[in-house]
């Protein structure tokens, strides 16, 4: 029996009835761009992270973009981003003409730190956007002492941070702005691409929403007193995620029992899990793990029909278009890169697939390393 990297089969099967029902009624209200199927999410959304203001967005990357741009960010601004996070974190910077400043993580949770931002800061800096890698939220205390003596802003890329907090706080509050997208695959995810902004700030929040829905004001669709864009979250999918909401809190603590069933599986391994701060509670994204010998354990994965990843396989500095634009090397995440691989996640993951997929795993890492097995 194969084990997928992530099955989002059986959470929809969960809720089947509920999921056609929230088709059915957007189908028949004849309302496919806002209405009430998108007002009613993003009322959820914020009142889920803590936030006076949501606004549902395309995608999370449009998140970024609109966020950034709202902010005034563009030529001649830099953005502090860690090198650790998926390419639309920098490359949302770069679309605007701003230019992405990237850092390195702390070696055991992979996450951006106060004192790297403190050490990027120039005058020109603009903002800095911290990424909740993995889903686990960044020191937030922190960061915002060092950007606020620095009067930078603070967004929040918490596209990996559904119902994550940090000292209780929700991801995507503990900043000016809180990003989110809504993929598939994500904690939270929809039947197509989607993402929102949090935040508290009524100026900020009313600036994201003309820009997403092509600068018209709220009074008169065809004013138009700024140049937008089209960024709009559709009705069908705000619908999807409004049902699926309901669930959050429970897969996510499924996600987290699975991380302990790993834990205990791969206790003996040789293996370094990302570490979590007592003060973090991480909505388990990914379950990554680290080890020098992470091909072989790939291969052997892959020959027992279990499917793994690489989150992420080049670090952003190193990508194409930023490899030449003056970054200096980044060593810690240099080396994660070569070790890191993301086992199988998903609410529905059983003991007995763990159990399967953390034997194959110490078997591989025996092999590669038979002086542990004789130490055992
Ligand atoms: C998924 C993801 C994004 C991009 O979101 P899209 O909805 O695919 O545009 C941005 N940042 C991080 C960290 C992500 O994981």
């Amino acid at each position: 029996m194969s084990i997928p990297l992530v099955d989002l089969g059986s959470m929809h099967a969960e809720l089947h009835q509920q999921i056609e029902e929230a088709w059915r009624r957007t189908r028949s209200s004849d309302q496919f761009i806002g209405g009430r199927a998108v007002e009613d999410f993003e009322t959820q959304w914020a009142k889920y992270c803590g936030t006076r203001y949501c606004i549902g967005v395309s995608s999370g990357t449009a998140a970024l973009e609109l966020t950034l741009a709202a902010l005034k960010i563009g030529p001649g601004d830099e953005v502090v981003v860690p090198t650790c996070t998926f390419i639309a974190t920098a490359a949302a910077v770069a679309s605007l003409g701003a230019q992405p400043v990237f850092v390195d993580v702390a070696p055991a949770t992979l996450l951006m730190t106060a004192e790297s931002l403190k050490e990027a800061i120039t005058s020109r800096t603009a903002a800095v956007i911290v990424v909740h890698l993995y889903g686990q939220p960044a020191n937030m205390d922190a960061i915002n002492k060092v950007a606020a003596d620095a009067g930078i802003y603070v967004i929040e890329d918490a596209a990996q941070a559904h119902g994550a907090s940090w000292d209780g706080k929700k991801a995507g509050s503990l900043s000016h702005a809180g990003c989110f997208s809504f993929y598939p695959a994500k904690n939270l995810g929809a039947f197509g691409d989607a993402g929102a902004v949090v935040t508290d700030d009524a100026g900020l929040a009313s600036r994201i929403r003309a820009a997403s829905n092509h600068g018209r004001r709220e009074d008169d669709q065809y004013r138009h007193d700024v140049v937008g864009t089209n960024g709009r979250l559709d009705a069908l999918q705000a619908a999807i995620l409004s049902v699926k909401l309901a669930r959050l809190d429970e897969w996510n603590e499924q996600r987290r029992s699975a991380m302990e069933a790993y834990a205990t599986a791969l206790a003996e391994a040789p293996v370094e899990f990302i570490a979590i701060s007592p003060r973090a509670r991480s909505a388990y994204h990914l379950a990554v793990i680290q080890t020098p010998h992470r091909a072989e354990v790939r291969r052997a994965l892959t020959d027992e029909n279990i499917a793994t990843g690489i989150h992420y396989p080049i670090p952003c500095h190193l990508q194409a278009p930023f490899v030449n634009t003056g970054n200096p090397r980044l060593p810690v995440a240099e080396r994660a890169t070569e070790r890191i691989l993301s086992l199988p996640l998903f609410p529905h993951l059983t003991c007995e697939q763990i159990r399967r997929i953390a034997d194959v795993t110490c078997r591989t890492l025996l092999d590669c390393q038979p002086e542990l097995g004789r130490v055992a």
